[in-house]
């Protein structure tokens, strides 16, 4: 039998594989979409800000709007305003963005503020880390204010899983998407995954396929739909494989490090990069929090040539990647990563700064200068 699921504190049936991060966004953002068109949504009595139930009358005014930030991921964005459109909801009105005040980071208290001043915010959807400062999100708080508002709360566990232990049932998380490439290192292309929370467990999938009928009954094939009574319901078709496959390795090595030590260590590891880039690096500023509890796996680090530094970097063995417009980002994944290997990249940044190695390379604007 399958034991809780201890990366994303959850219980087995609350997490299910399938598909990709962007399409599972579509089809719970949908699904959850649906429930407040058709009254169900959470309860808002008691909310200040809105005065009952959702209307599903038509009324633009009525129509829930998704709450999201300036600085997600692009997809995660497409696919909300995808699915807002879909259902005769303008995305301009109604998809929500909490503006960064640095640049950098999202303040807990502009997501907060966001929902005291719109009644009409139905889901929140935030990452539990964004992708390009690194900065880790507080879930807990954040579902907290979602529910007061009397909306779902759904977040983007892409950056995390696999790095920082989440408890998603203690913080009564209503659904969350994740990959299993990035921090789960199951390798490029490889499953994405998703959790639904068991008290939404018998809702019809926004994307309905036959991979989320009811398991015992899948291979009857019935021309009804009966969905699975679990975050199975959320898969669609057949599962690719061979995408599917490494996980279960990968999966091992964690569940034997243990996810609390994981974090342990990426936490070392990433201090011991911020204070060499601190004492080594002037023209390199780290923009990523400093606080352990909003710093997630990886360190971006900024200068004005992070494009030309990625690329030589490459070239000397160091995957980094590049995020426009100025950041580095380095990713030291705990399971694989010594002390060594972080002193050898600030050692080549170093060296590549100093030398000036890196004007040799093309931007993507094109030309070498
Ligand atoms: C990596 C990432 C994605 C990628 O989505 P796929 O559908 O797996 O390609 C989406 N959202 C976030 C926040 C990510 O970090």
């Amino acid at each position: 039998m399958y034991k809780r699921q201890p990366l994303v504190g959850a219980e087995p049936e609350e997490v299910v594989v399938g598909n990709s991060i962007t399409v599972n966004i579509h089809t719970l953002v949908g699904t959850f979409l649906d429930e407040l068109l058709a009254g169900n949504g959470p309860d808002r009595e008691g909310v200040p800000a809105a005065d009952g139930e959702w209307t599903p009358d038509g009324d633009p005014e009525a129509d829930p709007a998704v709450l999201v930030n300036e600085l997600d991921f692009p997809s995660d964005h497409y696919a909300i305003r995808a699915q807002l459109r879909q259902r005769g909801i303008d995305p301009d009105e109604k998809l929500r963005v909490v503006p960064s005040r640095d640049g950098r980071t999202i303040d807990p208290r502009d997501i907060e503020a966001a929902l005291a001043e719109h009644d009409d915010v139905g889901i929140v959807f935030m990452p539990t880390a964004l992708y390009r400062s690194g900065q880790l999100f507080d879930v807990p708080r954040i579902a907290k204010a979602a529910h007061e508002a009397g909306a779902y709360a759904g977040f983007d566990a892409a950056h995390s899983a696999g790095a920082v232990p989440h408890e998603f049932d203690e913080a009564g998380v209503d659904f969350a998407v994740w990959c299993t490439y990035k921090y789960l290192n199951a390798g490029p292309g490889s499953i994405g995954a998703l959790f639904v929370a068991e008290r939404h467990h018998g809702l019809a999938p926004a994307l309905a396929g036959w991979w989320g009928h009811e398991k015992a009954t899948q291979f009857e094939m019935n021309m009804t739909y009966t969905p699975a009574d679990s975050a199975g319901a959320w898969q669609i078709g057949t599962p690719p494989l061979l995408s599917a496959a490494p996980l279960e390795g990968a999966a091992e090595l964690l569940r034997e490090a243990g996810i609390r030590r994981v974090r342990k260590k990426s936490l070392a590891l990433t201090d011991f990069l911020i204070a060499l880039v601190d004492e080594r690096l002037p023209a390199v500023s780290v923009g990523t929090p400093r606080g352990h509890a909003s710093r997630g796996g990886h360190v971006a680090l900024e200068h004005p040539e992070a494009e030309r530094l990625s690329e030589a970097l490459r070239d000397r063995g160091v995957v980094v990647d590049f995020r426009p417009p100025n950041v580095v980002r380095v990713c030291p994944a705990a399971p694989y990563t010594s002390f060594a290997d972080v002193l050898e990249v600030v050692d080549e940044i170093e060296a590549i700064l100093d030398s000036g190695a890196h004007e040799a390379y093309a931007t993507s604007e094109g030309g070498v200068t």
